[in-house]
């Protein structure tokens, strides 16, 4: 089947979801509903067969749940109604609570019901249960409901409260005045009322007189104080004394002013030096204490097993939190037990580096290099343990660095049900270190490796063992898994197998290490890390601004990366698997993209650049060579655009040095007139270069012109020559504007290898051309044209953009992706006198990471890069190879002279005036 889902974020219950039914063989759309537009506009391109909303704010419109059936998953009992269900169950201390799955209809939540389950509640914070129990009952209500409307047959359940199994009733939407904290209450009401606001919307409070958020709350049992106190201060969480003891509190986010956002921080953090009074309770990591406290890290040991655990909140470990884990890990490994087993935490094993603290600090740059490396450090450990088998047990979710902590271990298990993130790209195309090039493909083989970090995609536990990334998936609760892991690592440590598997361990290592050293792949894998985080590609920084900030950033950040308006993520997996953005409005809810004004990509002053580079290498062919190269420049007529450029080309060869001439032919020059020219010039020692302006009168041809000039004079890439070499991925001398794209995406250092690029041309001056060298830089290419359909789907995938369809504004914001690089190549003239490239500038450059100007972007390059292969020609003329390295496109002419014809070869040059496009309909 076809399910769309509509949902307010792709949470961990939608996730979930999404991985069951795909193993299940649908093919399952993930659309963040922000308007009732997205929605409709999905229903319309989908055509869905079903849709379910696993977390839904918003109304779906009835013109969808009149034709459509539309499933709500709704976290609470049959009958319960209303926004806050689980905050109400938990405050009120349900001692049961359910899901109910239930049609859309006129009335919210009052629909038809297909399926519920009820579970008992237990401890713990409302995004905890909502990670296991209610998500638990909501995938098997789920399936159950698939099924049921597979067999066509099943009827609904009205709701009736008559029946004695609707218990719930309507509830109203909880308020921070419901949620209100008198710090005398009780513990246990205290702890309630914190946990039944966390993750979302936290509780609103005053600490230390500053106004909080609180978030993530744990019981304290020996220390204690006045009411409302700050007793203690541990692992970033502050302990605050209640009515009839203590609790601690993790997070803090403490409440913007002006509107302003802000972001969750160890409560530490947030507070500074207003806790300089207040006294660090350290707890050693193998401490025994008495009764319930609070502590990130914690060992145990058991008949030779050493249990390592780790519960970082949402599982982001930031510099300090590694650090510290690796030096516990140091610890426990020299104790003299078998087997080590990192238990991670009970909701999440780990997501890798932690973006918000790395927000947090004044150079997030440095600050994500210094995580990257203690990451690294503490993989490195884990890899290089002799002494211990080590097994990775994840009880939780996993994603990016941490997935592949845990493969740094022998054996990996994981609980049922959860689901992996093992791609880092997703978060501005950040490569991603520890070790990943190693671990990974060793664990899948090259081909998924790449596969897995290409889609982007959520796995569940069935399929990474499938794959080999786990071991096994086991049990369905944690406390079951737990359970088994214990049994499973004891019964390892007691086998007669350990020693042998200790000692083959040994061997792997040291041939892995012979092979290829661990040191090595880091040093690669930080080359590349090191550009996302230091380099003119700024998608990682917007991205991790955007996920921080969850797409509404504070104006301070506006001038450089603004934070105003949102747009949507959906992906797809199944049969048509990749990711699409739409348009969401400002400020709604959940943003998929932040907007933000982007970098702008100077073509001038790379012109600059590159033209005192030319002067440099001029010299050195005067110097050797005893004269300037030579440059030919053929124009036939009075087309007022190719006069410009004539002009322009004119100009700076001089200012380079070159020596250019025009060979100015009136319009009534026949072929033959013309071919003799060209064979002169041919023939001319003193010429190293030929160009022939177009557009050409209508009786004469371009294709007569390509096969005329010497190939090794043709420095713009139009002969068949030059053309096939590009093709085989030979050197050769290349269209100059497709060039000068590359130069920029060259000087800028845009990594291009793995990344999505779309040309929206095929013309053989423009696309095609493009699309080859990029192929040469492994970029994935998608040349787009006129006959694409959804244009706006392709372009929104695009990490680089690059338009060249000579149509004025053609690209709008909802086309790019946020952070992805706009390269504009086209000129259009305005009636009102005005030059426009391809893309509406003004609303792009809120969206893109990078963007060239019209003019002043693609333009500039043009001509510098013509001149640049004249003065390459001139090397190869004189009998010297001679490689370019400076350019995107290490060029080496081929020193031949015959051309073949190139059929529809469209020998254009840079106009880089408005008048390129009235000279365009002759030219054609
Ligand atoms: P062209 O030969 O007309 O090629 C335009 C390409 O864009 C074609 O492949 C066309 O598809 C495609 N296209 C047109 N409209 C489209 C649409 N709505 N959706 C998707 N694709 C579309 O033009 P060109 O000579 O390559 O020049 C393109 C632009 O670049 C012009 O604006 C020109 O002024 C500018 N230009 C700039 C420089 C510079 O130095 N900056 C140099 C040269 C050209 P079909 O193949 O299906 O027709």
């Amino acid at each position: 089947m076809k399910i769309v889902f509509f949902t307010t974020a792709h949470n961990s219950l939608s996730q979930r979801a999404f991985v069951e039914l795909v193993d299940r063989g649908h093919t399952v759309i993930v659309v963040i509903a922000s308007s009732e537009d997205v929605m409709l506009e999905a229903v319309e391109r989908e055509h869905p067969d079903l849709i379910v909303a696993p977390m839904l704010k918003k109304v779906i419109p009835a013109s969808i749940w009149q034709q459509h059936t539309c499933i709500i998953v709704h976290p609470g009992i049959k009958g319960d109604r209303g926004p806050s269900s689980l905050d109400w169950a938990i405050l009120n201390a349900c001692e049961e609570w359910g899901v109910t799955l239930l049609q859309a209809g006129a009335e919210m939540d009052a629909g038809d019901i297909w399926a519920s389950r009820t579970f008992s509640m237990r401890g713990g914070s409302k995004s905890h249960l909502y990670r296991h129990e209610v998500t638990e009952a909501a995938i098997q209500g789920l399936l159950e409901t698939i099924a049921k409307f597979e067999s066509k047959t099943f009827v609904p359940e009205p709701l009736d409260y008559s029946r004695k199994d609707v218990k719930g009733c309507l509830q109203a939407c909880m308020k921070q005045a419901d949620r209100a904290i008198d710090w005398a209450e009780p513990s246990a009401s205290i702890l309630r009322k914190i946990r039944c606001a966390d993750s979302f919307p936290g509780i609103l409070d005053t600490v230390l007189g500053m106004q909080c958020y609180l978030y993530d709350a744990h019981e304290e049992d020996v220390l204690r104080g006045t009411p409302g106190q700050i007793i203690a201060k541990r692992d970033g969480a502050i302990c605050r004394a209640t009515g009839d003891g203590a609790i601690w509190i993790t997070h803090l986010k403490q409440k913007g002013t002006d509107g302003q956002p802000s972001f969750k921080l160890p409560a530490t953090h947030v507070l500074g030096d207003r806790l300089d009074h207040v006294q660090e309770a350290p707890l050693a990591v193998d401490q025994w204490c008495i009764g319930r406290t609070y502590r990130e890290i914690w060992y145990e040991e058991r008949h030779a097993v050493g249990y390592l655990h780790f519960d970082f909140y949402n599982g982001a470990m930031s510099t300090d939190q590694c650090q510290r884990l690796r030096e516990a890990f140091l610890l426990i490994r020299r104790r003299p037990t078998k087997v080590i087993v990192l238990m991670g935490g009970t909701d999440f094993w780990s997501n890798g580096i932690h973006l918000n603290m790395i927000e947090a600090t004044d150079d997030p740059a440095h600050e994500s290099w210094r995580n990257i490396q203690a990451m690294n450090d503490l993989v490195r450990e884990l890899i290089t343990t002799e002494s211990h088998l080590v097994i990775s047990a994840l009880q939780g979710t996993a994603g990016a660095g941490g997935v592949i902590l845990a493969l740094a271990a022998d054996c990996v298990y994981a609980r049922k049900g959860i689901v992996l993130h093992p791609h880092y790209k997703g978060m501005g195309n950040l490569y991603g270190s520890e070790y990943w090039t190693y671990l990974l493909p060793k664990r899948v083989g090259r081909e998924k490796a790449r596969e897995l970090t290409e889609a982007l995609l959520p796995i569940s536990s069935r399929t990474a063992q499938q794959i080999g990334l786990l071991d096994d998936a086991f049990e369905e609760d944690a406390a079951s898994f737990r359970e088994h892991i214990r049994e499973l690592a004891e019964e390892l440590a007691s086998s007669h197998r350990y020693e042998p598997m200790l000692e083959e361990k040994r061997q792997a290592r040291k041939n892995d290490e012979e092979r290829k050293p661990l040191q090595v792949y880091r040093n690669e894998e930080l080359q590349r890390m090191w550009l996302n985080f230091f380099g003119a590609d700024r998608s990682y920084h917007l991205a991790r601004k955007n996920f921080v900030y969850k797409g509404l950033m504070p104006d301070r950040d506006r001038g450089d990366e603004r934070g105003r308006t949102g747009g949507h993520v959906e992906f797809t997996a199944g049969h048509d698997a990749g990711w699409h953005y739409g348009r969401q409005p400002a400020r709604d809810g959940y943003c998929g993209r932040a907007s933000m004004t982007a970098e702008i990509l100077d073509g001038r002053a790379m012109s600059a650049e590159m033209k005192a580079e030319l002067r440099g290498e001029m010299r050195r062919f005067v110097e050797k060579q005893g004269q300037a190269p030579g440059l030919g420049i053929v124009r036939v007529g009075g087309d007022a655009a190719s006069g410009v450029y004539s002009k322009t080309i004119l100009r700076v060869a001089a200012d380079v040095g070159i020596t250019a001439h025009l060979e100015q032919l009136p319009v009534n020059t026949s072929a033959d007139e013309l071919r003799a020219l060209l064979v002169q010039l041919n023939n001319d020692q003193a010429v190293h270069g030929i160009l022939v302006q177009m557009p050409l009168p209508a009786h004469l041809s371009q294709k007569m012109v390509a096969a005329t000039i010497a190939s090794s004079k043709d420095i713009d890439g139009i002969s068949s020559r030059s053309v096939g070499n590009l093709f085989l991925g030979l050197p050769s001398f290349l269209p100059s504007t497709a060039a000068a794209v590359m130069e920029i995406l060259e000087r800028t250092h845009m990594p291009l290898e793995g990344r999505r690029v779309v040309v929206i041309s095929r013309s053989n001056v423009v696309g095609k051309p493009l699309g080859m060298m990029l192929l040469q830089k492994n970029a994935t290419v998608t040349i787009c044209h006129s006959y694409t359909t959804n244009l706006a789907a392709l372009t929104r995938q695009a990490d680089v953009l690059v338009a060249a369809a000579g149509r004025p504004r053609l690209v709008t914001d909802e086309m790019v992706k946020p952070g992805a690089v706009v390269i504009d190549v086209g000129i259009n003239a305005l009636p009102d006198g005005g030059i426009v490239g391809d893309v509406d500038f003004a609303s792009v450059r809120e969206v893109a990471g990078a963007i060239t100007p019209v003019p002043g972007g693609v333009g500039p390059l043009t001509n510098v890069v013509l001149l640049k292969q004249c003065v390459q020609a001139a090397w190869q003329l004189a009998g010297e190879k001679k490689e370019w390295t400076s350019t995107a496109c290490q060029i080496s002419a081929y020193a031949g002279n015959d051309a073949d014809h190139w059929h529809r070869m469209v020998a254009t040059h840079t106009i880089v005036s408005a008048s390129w496009e009235i000279a365009k309909p002759r030219f054609k």
